[in-house]
C-alpha cells in the first residue's frame, strides 16, 4: 500500500471516530507520514534473512515476536485473549464477551477494552488476541461465549467500541477469527462454504465494523478453509476484501500452527505463529528463487508489522507501565458492572424476583455451578483470577444474619467426581461395568500415507504434553487415537459416561456425539462393544479418558427445598462441557434437568439460574418454575452480581445477543449443521445453506416462534415506547422517541431499532438489527431518545452483480424491546445515498 493510500485509510477510520468526540484518544490512528517515513527507513536497514525473522513468532513461549536488537525492534508480547490476561499470573477475570454483548452498553464495551489494556500495560503485553467476533450461527459452537452473538451489526459495534478502548492505552487488538470459524467441530480441516451475499451480509460485516469503526491494528485468520481456501492464506479474503477493499494497513496473523504452507505469505499472510514452521529462512528463499514470492511482498508483510510497532509506540518507550497495579480495583469495578448489566431474566411469572430480605427466613441452593461457579467456559480464553465470588458466595454476603441459607451439595454430573463421591450418605447400588479387551489404535498420516500402530491397554487414557507426543506421533505433529473394546455389564441400572478431552463415543451401533456426561440404561449381562476415538492428539497439552459409573442416587438432598422460601438451582455449563476445541450439547446434563424438576416439584419458588455461551433446552422444566436468569460466564464477579439481582438492589437489564431455541431442531441452521464428508473432498464441508436466514432472521421466515427472541430481557420495572419519527438526515436516518419507564421502581432497558426492506428484488429478511440504545430511567421518568442509522447500513449485497445496492422500495422502522415486541412502526419512502457509498472504491 502506498503512503498516500495509507493516510486516505488512516484518514478515514479517524474520521469515523470523530463522530464521537469524547471517545477520540487513539493516538495510534493518526495518519502520519512521519510513521511512514519511520518504517521504511528501518526496512532498509534490514538484512532479507531479518525481514524473514520478523514473519513468524519467536517459539519459546508460543507468544510473541522475534526481537532484532541490532536495529532496535523489540520483541512483541501477546496474550490471549478476549476476557483477561491468559498466564501471565493471575489476572482480572471480566466476563466474556457474550455477557458484554448482552448488555448492549456500547460506553462499557469501551470502558471494558480500556481496563484490559491497562491489564496489559501493568505486564508488558503489546498485543492481546482478542475481541472473537465470530458468529453464533448455532447454539452449538464451543466457542459461542467468546464471541459476541448472532447478530453482526450488534456484534460489531460492541467488538468496536472494545477495540478503541483497548488501544487507547497503547496495546493492539486482534480481531479474530477471520472467517467462517462459526463451531469447533473439526475446527482445523473444516471448509466453511457459504455464498457471496451470506458472507458479506452477517459472517465479514463484524469484522469489518472492527477495522473500519474500532481501527483494530491487528487480525488473526481462521483455523478453517473458507469456499476451497485455507482461511490462513486466502488471497481474496487477505488481499481482496481486507487489504485492498478495506485498505487495512496492520498484519495478518495465523491463529496457531494454522498455516499450512509458506505460499500462505504470498497469499497475504504475514505473520506466521506460534512460530516459524513453515515461513522459514530456507522456505521462504526457495519460493523466492521459485518465483512463488516476490521481495516487494515480504517488505509488505515487515512494513506492516513495523508499521503496527512504530504507530503504537513499541519501539520508543517500555510497554510495561509500574505505575498500574497487577490486582486493579478499576478493573474489578468494571467487571463487575458488565456481569450486573449483562444478567438476562427470561422469565419471572409469577413475580419471584426480586426478593424480599425482609419477608425470608430460609434460602436453599443447588446446583453444581453455585459452589464452582464457572467465571469462563474452556480453552485459551481462561483467566485465573486473584479472586472470585462464586454464587453461592455472593448469595451469603448478601444475607443479613438470621436468614438461613443451606447449600446442598447433590451429586451431579458433570460436576461429579470421587471426592464428592465419598460424600454420599450411601454408597452407589450398582457395580461399574468392566471395560475390556481395549485395543489402541494411533495413526499419523503424512502427505496422504497414513502409518498405525496398535496395542492392547488397560484403561482408555492418553495423556501428552510439547515434549513427550504419545508413542508414534511425531513432535510437533498430530494423529488420530481410537479405542475399541467390550463393555461388560454386571448389573441393570443406569450408569454414566464420563470423559475427559472430548473424544467421539459409539457404543453398540449408537453414535453418542463428544459427550463429557452421558447417561445410559445398561441390563445386566450386555455385553456392548465400545469405540472411542479423537483427532488432533499431540500438540500442545491433552488428556483423553473415559470411564462408566453408576449413576448416584440424585434424589438425595431434595428435602430441604420443601421448607425452604425459595430455591435457587445454578445449573448449566461450565469449561468442561463448553469451550474451545469441541462444540457442546444443547441438552443440559441429565442430572441437572433431573435436579430442576424434582427441587420444582418440591418447592414452586424455584429461581433457576443458568450458566453457558448460549441457550440450552429447557422444555424439560421451563413450564415448572416461575423465574430464570441467563448469567453467561460473569467472570470473578459472577456472585456478587448475581445477588445484586436477586434481591432487587439492581433491575435486571441484559438483552439477549442471541436466540434462545425452544428445542435445536427448530434452529434455522441446524439442519446444516456441523457439516459432512462430500464426496470428492478430504475434510469435512460445513455448507452455510440457510444464507442470512439463521437466528432470528431464519425463524421471521419460517414463522416460527423461539422459546425466547433475540432482544429478550425482562426487568423489574416496566417501559413503553412513543412518538416514533424518523427523519432523513444527509444520506442517514435519525429515529426520535420516547421512553418512559411506567413501573413501580428505576431500571434500565434496551430499545431496539429494526429494519424491513419489504419490497425488494431479492428476498429479504423480515426485519434486521440497526440500531440500539440502552437507557436507565427512573421510576416515573421519560427520555426523548434517538438512533441513527448510517445510510450504508441498509445497503444489501446483491448476488448478481456483486456489489451492494441500496433497497428500492419503502424502508420500515421497528422499535421494540425484543425482535418479537415491537412496539411502533412506521415507513418512509426510500432515501438513497449515493452509489459511491455503497460500493467504495478501493
Ligand atoms: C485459538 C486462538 C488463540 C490462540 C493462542 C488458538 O488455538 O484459536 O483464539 O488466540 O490459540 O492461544
Amino acid at each position: 500500500m502506498s503512503i498516500g493510500r495509507l493516510c486516505l485509510a488512516i484518514l478515514l477510520v479517524a474520521g469515523i471516530l470523530r463522530a464521537e468526540p469524547e471517545r477520540q484518544a487513539y493516538p495510534s490512528l493518526l495518519p502520519s507520514v512521519e510513521v511512514e517515513r519511520k518504517v521504511q527507513a528501518l526496512l532498509s536497514r534490514l538484512t532479507l534473512d531479518e525481514k524473514i525473522d520478523l514473519l513468524a513468532g519467536d517459539g519459546k513461549d508460543g507468544m510473541s515476536t522475534k526481537a532484532i536488537p541490532r536495529v532496535g525492534i523489540p520483541k512483541l508480547v501477546m496474550a490471549d485473549g478476549p476476557q483477561g490476561i491468559r498466564e501471565h499470573g493471575p489476572a482480572c477475570s471480566f466476563p466474556s464477551a457474550i455477557a458484554l454483548a448482552a448488555t448492549w452498553d456500547k460506553e462499557l464495551a469501551f470502558d471494558y477494552g480500556e481496563a484490559l489494556g491497562k491489564e496489559a500495560r501493568a505486564r508488558g503485553i503489546h498485543i492481546q488476541l482478542g475481541p472473537g467476533v465470530n458468529i453464533a450461527r448455532t447454539p452449538l459452537s464451543g466457542r459461542n461465549f467468546e464471541y459476541y452473538g448472532e447478530d453482526p451489526y450488534l456484534a460489531g459495534e460492541m467488538a468496536a467500541e472494545w477495540i478503541k478502548g483497548l488501544q487507547s492505552q497503547g496495546v493492539v487488538a486482534t480481531v479474530k477469527h477471520f472467517v467462517g470459524n462459526d463451531a469447533e467441530w473439526r475446527r482445523l480441516e473444516i471448509e466453511t462454504v457459504m455464498n457471496e451475499q451470506t458472507l458479506r451480509e452477517i459472517y465479514l460485516e463484524p469484522f469489518r465494523k472492527a477495522f473500519q469503526q474500532g481501527g483494530s491494528w491487528s487480525v488473526m485468520s481462521a483455523y478453517n478453509k473458507l469456499n476451497g481456501y485455507p482461511s490462513t492464506g486466502n488471497r481474496y479474503l487477505l488481499d481482496g476484501i481486507l487489504k485492498e477493499e478495506w485498505r487495512f494497513p496492520g498484519p495478518v496473523m495465523s491463529d496457531w500452527w494454522a498455516t499450512q504452507s509458506a505460499d500462505a505469505l504470498a497469499a497475504g499472510l504475514d505473520l506466521e505463529m506460534p512460530m516459524d514452521y513453515h515461513l522459514t529462512r530456507t522456505s521462504i528463499k526457495k519460493a523466492l528463487q521459485e518465483k512463488r514470492l516476490t521481495p516487494e511482498r515480504i517488505d509488505d508483510a515487515v512494513t506492516r508489522i513495523l508499521r503496527m510497532a512504530i504507530s503504537m509506540g513499541f519501539l520508543d518507550r517500555e510497554q510495561k507501565r509500574n505505575d498500574l497495579p497487577l490486582d486493579s480495583p478499576e478493573s474489578a469495578d468494571v467487571a463487575r458492572k458488565v456481569a450486573i448489566r449483562s444478567i438476562v431474566l427470561l422469565k419471572n411469572d409469577p413475580s419471584l424476583l426480586p426478593l424480599d430480605r425482609s419477608s425470608l427466613r430460609e434460602i436453599v441452593v443447588y446446583g453444581p455451578n453455585a459452589q464452582d461457579t464457572p467465571a469462563v467456559a474452556g480453552g485459551s480464553g481462561g483467566v485465573v483470577p486473584f479472586r472470585k465470588v462464586s454464587f453461592l458466595e455472593g448469595i451469603r454476603e448478601a444475607l443479613p444474619p438470621g436468614i438461613g441459607l443451606h447449600y446442598v451439595p447433590v451429586p451431579l454430573s458433570p460436576v461429579f467426581s470421587p471426592s464428592r463421591f465419598l460424600d454420599f450418605p450411601k454408597p452407589p447400588r450398582d457395580l461399574p461395568p468392566r471395560i475390556t479387551g481395549i485395543r489402541r489404535m494411533v495413526c499419523v498420516t503424512e502427505k496422504r500415507v497414513t502409518s498405525c500402530v496398535s496395542s492392547q491397554e488397560k484403561r482408555i487414557l492418553i495423556s501428552w504434553d510439547g515434549n513427550t507426543p504419545p508413542d508414534h506421533i511425531p513432535k510437533g505433529r498430530e494423529g488420530r487415537v481410537t479405542w475399541d473394546a467390550t463393555v461388560e455389564v454386571p448389573d441393570t441400572g443406569e450408569f454414566e459416561i464420563i470423559t475427559e478431552g472430548h473424544p467421539e463415543i459409539r457404543l453398540g451401533n449408537k453414535e453418542l456425539g463428544t459427550p463429557q456426561s452421558y447417561v445410559v440404561h445398561l441390563n445386566k449381562g450386555d455385553s456392548i462393544p465400545l469405540r472411542v476415538t479423537i483427532n488432533e492428539v499431540g500438540r500442545g497439552k491433552g488428556r483423553v479418558s473415559l470411564r462408566i459409573i453408576p449413576v448416584p442416587p440424585e434424589w438425595i438432598g431434595i428435602k430441604p427445598a420443601r421448607n425452604a422460601d425459595v430455591a435457587i438451582v445454578c445449573a448449566g455449563l461450565n469449561p468442561e462441557t463448553e469451550g474451545e476445541g469441541f462444540d457442546r450439547g444443547f441438552a443440559l446434563p441429565l442430572e441437572q434437568q433431573r435436579l430442576i424438576r424434582k427441587v420444582a416439584e418440591a418447592n414452586p419458588r424455584t429461581i433457576v439460574v443458568l450458566s453457558g455461551g448460549a441457550g440450552v433446552d429447557m422444555r424439560d422444566w421451563i413450564g415448572k418454575v416461575p423465574s430464570v436468569l441467563q448469567t453467561w460466564y460473569l467472570g470473578q464477579e459472577a456472585g456478587t452480581a448475581l445477588a445484586s439481582i436477586l434481591f432487587g438492589e439492581e433491575s435486571p437489564s441484559g438483552h439477549l445477543p442471541c436466540t434462545f431455541d425452544r428445542s435445536i431442531d427448530e434452529n434455522p441452521a441446524f439442519r446444516h449443521y456441523p457439516g459432512e464428508f462430500a464426496s470428492g473432498k478430504e475434510w469435512p464441508v460445513a455448507n452455510y445453506a440457510e444464507g442470512i436466514f439463521y437466528g432470528y432472521r431464519g425463524y421471521d421466515l419460517s414463522g416460527r416462534k423461539p422459546l425466547f427472541p433475540f432482544g429478550h430481557g425482562l426487568s423489574f420495572t416496566t417501559f413503553s415506547l412513543s412518538d416514533l419519527k424518523v427523519v432523513p438526515e444527509n444520506g442517514a436516518y435519525r429515529a426520535d422517541f420516547t421512553l418512559s419507564n411506567t413501573g413501580g421502581r428505576a431500571g434500565a432497558v434496551v430499545a431496539q431499532l429494526y429494519t424491513g426492506l419489504p419490497r425488494e428484488k431479492s428476498r429479504r429478511p423480515l426485519r434486521e438489527l440497526k440500531g440500539f440504545v440502552r437507557s436507565e430511567l427512573k421510576q416515573g421518568e421519560s427520555k426523548s431518545l434517538s438512533i441513527v442509522i448510517a445510510g450504508e447500513s441498509l445497503r444489501y449485497w446483491d448476488e448478481a452483480t456483486h456489489g451492494w445496492i441500496f433497497p428500492e422500495g419503502p424502508v420500515r422502522f421497528d422499535l421494540g424491546l425484543s425482535e418479537n415486541d415491537i412496539r411502533l412502526s412506521t415507513t418512509m419512502p426510500r432515501n438513497t445515498p449515493t452509489e459511491d457509498s455503497a460500493n467504495p472504491a478501493p
